[in-house]
């Protein structure tokens, strides 16, 4: 079969330049290839046309024949709809419409034959189907009644009269040109066989045309572990390619600067799942190839600490580390952390901020550059190029849905011999998308809190009893806690939300006139905002006002209520954050969402998941179910476009599991992509990469 990326969709029989260009712009689709690769997002059953005295309001959607007797327009204003009486000769049903009613009219006609599909409703002792799919009897014939596909349409397409069916029409007409050729596989005959996939040709057929549901099944499950085991085998690569080029640094040793801590310092048990990380991460080091790793661990659950004791353990083989929080905030909360940790030992930890300046800076860098400085803790300040160590050797990165791919790029640089790196996130990441996402790097799990931790209570409260709320906070603050209340902020430099916040300061301020007020918002001042941070911190003020900027990290132990101010607002894993913000002390603490009465149906969801469970995990599945991956906090940040086809990351995580056990054996036995069964694979691989530019980016 000739190359079909290089036959011109405006050739194509009843596409022309006009609807070329149309597809062009609204679809990213240029060529034959690219059309026959837009598949649909649905499929109707079209098999089975009900009449309309066997259907009551209790069917899902079904799909009747039949004719429009007439048309009425009802109401007023917002009640304002448009009723077509819709007859099949056994009874009538009401179409109805609240919107688009002049193109209703000007689109169907009375006495026309039309076959209708949608939900039916009982409304008034009438059944009602509100805005139903129509097609002309007549064009339906098209997909023979089977499972008829619907396929993705813009409003610009829909008003070139582009729509689905028209697409449809589209791909008939491509198939036809094409004869039925054979399609070239794209996957191995091993492959093929092993795994009972349909061939190419078929599955392509039959994703546009299912000749049966089960041959539909058959097409999707072969199209998606295709998409999948190309995307795999492209992380897979790269990362044992990186593998083989950068040696790591082996640490050997745990030493006295390590075993002195563990002895002396240590103020607590490690938890187990502690334990394990640590060992996971002493294998890595030791083993003579670079850590590249992913810590993952709830809020809470103790990941700076751990951290700590891996950057020792780079200290007892004669290296330096740097530790990097995405806020200064963090980043000197970090500091005075590592430094009450490794109180009474010596070891020089150092503070670098865009804040540090002037002297205080020449002797940090002069410090890092004679290896006097052994852990430096800072914002990105850190990477910048004037900063220059003299054999860092470990690199921990916080959060790190804030850093982006580049930037973990440019710590490559920073030694001869790159650094182990160590990335940790609270955002807990479903490990399928951290598999597709992270694929080079390797996944620890810190799945258990330090004990004795009481769960948070969260509760969901609509903002007119607001009463109630406030008499809940001052009971919470006579008890001696402290109490955060937290106003949505999108971008910091929104000055909408700023104002949100000077309000909702304004008036708790006069909420609570027998209580001090902090406020801490982006646009301060790195100084003002920890002053601000530090009085509440000491107890000196009662209620933090806050926009997110306190989302990361901080803590402060007494502190027992989470207000959370529009929380609709708000996505999953930000509410998530936010919560872990209180619970860090022994006692009971209470998370409260404040909302509005009315609340779309994904909203009211998320809320749900909130109030139900305390487990990041979950609410990071959850999350990204309701969402989708493109969505998903950090994936937008680090840069990562999804361009999957057919294939979805939330649906389809056990297939991604299996597909990356085959892309890992595939690897282990044929590395150098010689073995000539192998050829088509080690082909398209090659041929995606050059059409592909995303997955560099992923890698
Ligand atoms: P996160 O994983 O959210 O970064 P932190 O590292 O800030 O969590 O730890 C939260 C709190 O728990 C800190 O005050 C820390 O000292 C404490 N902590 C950490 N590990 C343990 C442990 N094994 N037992 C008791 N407390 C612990
Ligand atoms: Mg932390």
């Amino acid at each position: 079969m000739p190359d079909l990326s290089t036959r011109d969709i405006k050739f194509l029989q009843g596409v022309g330049p006009q609807r070329a260009s149309i597809l062009n712009k609204e679809l990213n689709v240029y060529s034959l290839h690219d059309l026959l690769y837009y598949f649909p997002y649905k499929y109707v059953d079209r098999s089975r046309l009900y009449y309309i005295h066997e259907i009551d309001g209790n069917m899902p959607y079904i799909q009747l024949r039949g004719r429009i007797l007439t048309f009425e327009a009802l109401g007023e204003g917002r009640q304002r709809r448009l009723v077509a009486h819709f007859s099949d000769g056994t009874g009538v049903v009401d179409l109805v419409w609240f919107q688009g009613l002049k193109y209703v009219t000007g689109k169907y006609k009375a006495g026309e034959e039309y076959v209708v599909f949608g939900k039916p409703t009982v409304f008034n002792g009438r059944i009602n189907i509100a805005h139903p799919d129509i097609d002309s009897a007549e064009e339906l014939k098209l997909s023979a009644m089977g499972l008829q596909p619907y396929y993705n349409t813009t409003e610009k397409m829909k008003r070139a009269n582009l729509n689905s069916h028209a697409l449809e029409r589209l791909m008939k007409n491509l198939f036809h040109a094409l004869q039925r050729e054979v399609f070239d596989e794209t996957l191995s005959p091993t492959l093929i066989e092993t795994y009972h996939l349909m061939s190419l040709t078929d599955a392509l057929y039959n994703i546009h045309f299912p000749q049966t549901p089960e041959l539909l099944r058959r097409a999707q499950y072969r199209l998606k572990f295709e998409e999948l085991l190309y995307v795999q085998l492209n992380i897979l690569r790269y990362a044992r390619e990186r593998r083989n080029k950068f040696r790591g640094l082996v640490f050997d040793r745990v030493g006295e600067i390590f075993n002195t801590f563990y002895a002396r310092n240590l103020p607590f048990e490690l938890t187990g799942a502690q334990k394990r990380v640590i060992k996971e991460m002493r294998r890595d080091m030791g083993s003579g190839r670079q850590m590249n790793r992913l810590l993952q661990g709830d809020v809470g659950s103790g990941k700076t600490l751990v951290a700590l004791m891996t950057m020792l353990i780079a200290l007892d083989n004669g290296y330096q580390t740097c530790m990097m929080a995405p806020t200064e905030i963090l980043a000197a909360q970090h500091f005075e952390t590592v430094r009450r940790f490794l109180e009474g030992m010596d070891v020089r930890v150092e503070l670098l901020t865009g804040n540090v300046k002037g002297k205080k800076r020449e002797a940090i860098l002069r410090g890092l550059l004679t290896g006097d400085v052994q852990i430096l803790i800072g914002t990105h300040a850190v990477i910048e190029d004037t900063v220059s160590f003299s054999s860092l050797g470990l690199v921990v990165i916080d959060e790190q849905h804030r850093f982006g791919v580049a930037q973990r790029a440019k710590l490559w640089a920073k030694n001869t011999c790159p650094p182990h790196v160590l990335v940790m996130t609270a955002t807990p990441i479903p490990r399928t998308l951290a598999m597709t996402l992270y694929g080079d790097l390797d996944v620890s799990v810190i799945d258990e809190l330090p004990p004795g931790r009481k769960p948070v209570k969260t509760i969901h409260q609509f903002d007119n009893r607001r009463p109630v709320l406030y008499g809940f906070i001052r009971q919470q603050i006579q008890a001696g806690r402290q109490v955060y209340i937290v106003y949505p902020l999108i971008k910091e430099s929104e000055k909408m939300d700023i104002k949100n916040l000077e309000e909702g300061y304004m008036h708790i301020t006069e909420a609570f006139p027998e209580y001090k007020v902090s406020k801490v918002h982006g646009q301060m001042k790195p100084a003002e905002k920890d002053e601000e941070m530090q009085r509440f911190l000491r107890n000196e003020t009662q209620i933090m006002v806050a926009t997110t900027v306190i989302e990361v990290g901080v803590n402060v132990p007494n502190a027992s209520v989470m207000v959370i101010e529009n929380a609709e607002r708000f996505g999953l894993s930000q509410l998530h954050q936010l919560r872990g913000r209180v619970g860090r002390g022994a006692d009971q603490s209470y998370c409260i969402l404040v909302t509005g009465y009315k609340l779309t149906e994904e909203t009211r969801k998320r809320i749900e998941i909130m109030v139900q469970t305390n487990d990041g995990f979950e609410i990071a599945e959850a999350d990204l179910k309701l969402r989708g991956p493109g969505d998903l906090e950090g994936t937008q940040q680090s840069g990562v476009a999804f361009d999957l086809k057919i294939a979805d990351i939330a649906r389809d995580g056990q297939l991604l599991q299996f597909v990356r056990g085959i892309a890992e054996r595939l690897l282990d036995e044929d590395p150098e992509g010689v073995r000539p069964e192998n050829a088509v694979v080690w082909r398209q691989l090659k041929e995606l990469r050059r059409k592909n530019v995303n997955w560099a980016v992923i890698s």
